[in-house]
């Protein structure tokens, strides 16, 4: 079994963007900028937030967090975008979700302009990738591709089993592991809650890809041995030998899962870093484009 290790792919990842940045402004280019909106004060939320506004730094490009409280109407909010979208110096809008009930997340996500939108989930970029024209992908799956990329798993040809169908996680998944490419060319089935007999879909799989927000939904009796598994969840369970008295672990059984695999992710430090590389990746080509720079 070998670990596809987060930290590893992340960090070679990382110096790719922060060296391209280095290129792009020797040429004139200005640093990119990416714009994230937070709502609210979700420990969780908080804490990806504030994730990315480092990566913004660590990879020299700028960072605004505008913060705003639950109470905010969507009205509010759409104007706050609304103001990014006018914003020249602003390269990339992100609105951290999820939002508060009386906010329509569709609404908000439709009114980043789609030049902006780099975390691929305006119905814009959604489009043009089920198209397979040039967008921004949304940053998870984005971010998964990498890391298949980086360790030359060809799946071309695999069962490939998504479960959860989530638009920013499982249902672009589904879409960009059908599509005609390296990596991709899989055949994939896309499971959620209403699936029968999961199991038997999973046993035929060589490649689980697992997006359920469920703490170790995945089973060693659900993966047949060689399986590559990418494990998406990230799920806060009590651990009274911990100081904080709880840990993070993924949708995976990961203890008994691993020695079956081929391929494993771990939680944390395996895909909730690639979402980061996604994410930068995204706004860096929203700069450039921005610029008038054809990317293909
Ligand atoms: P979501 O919007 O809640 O979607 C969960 C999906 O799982 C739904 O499609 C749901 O099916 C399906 N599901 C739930 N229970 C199931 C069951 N018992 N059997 C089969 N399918 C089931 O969640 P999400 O936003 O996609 O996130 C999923 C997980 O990934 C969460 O733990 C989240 O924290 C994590 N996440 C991690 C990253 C990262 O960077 N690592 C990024 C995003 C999300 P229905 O559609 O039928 O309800």
């Amino acid at each position: 079994m070998q670990l596809l290790d987060g930290v590893l792919v992340s960090a070679h990842i990382k110096e790719q963007i922060k060296q391209e940045v280095i290129d792009w402004q020797a040429k004139g280019g200005k640093k990119p900028h990416l714009a994230a909106i937070l709502v609210g004060n979700n420990p969780a939320s908080e804490a990806y937030v504030g994730s990315k506004v480092k990566h913004c730094e660590e990879l020299g490009f700028d960072s605004t967090l505008l913060r705003f409280g639950s109470e905010i109407s969507e009205h509010e909010l759409i104007s706050e975008v609304e103001r990014m979208n006018n914003d020249d110096s602003v390269d990339g809008i992100l609105v951290q979700l999820p939002l508060p009930a009386h906010i329509s997340g569709d609404s908000v996500i439709n009114a980043i302009s789609p030049a902006k939108d780099v975390d691929g989930f305006h119905p814009i970029s959604i489009g043009k990738m089920v198209l397979g024209q040039p967008t921004f992908l949304p940053a998870t799956p984005y971010g998964i591709m990498l890391m298949l990329e980086y360790y030359k798993i060809n799946t071309s040809g695999m069962n490939c089993v998504v479960i959860g169908r989530s638009n920013i996680v499982g249902t672009p998944m589904t879409l960009l592991m059908s599509r005609n490419t390296v990596p991709g060319n899989a055949t994939v089935t896309m499971c959620h809650s209403k699936t029968k007999n999961m199991k038997e879909f999973c046993l035929n799989a060589d490649i689980i890809i697992a997006a359920i927000g469920k703490p170790r939904f995945v089973t060693a009796d659900m993966v047949k041995p060689g399986c590559i598994i990418i494990d998406v969840g990230i799920n806060r369970i009590d651990d009274p030998t911990k100081k904080s008295g709880s840990r993070l672990v993924g949708d995976v059984d990961f203890d008994n899962v691993a020695p079956l695999c081929s391929y494993i992710t771990p939680v944390p430090k395996g895909v909730g870093l690639m979402t980061l590389c996604g994410l930068m990746k995204n706004t860096l080509l929203a700069a450039k484009q921005k610029a008038g720079v054809a990317v293909e």
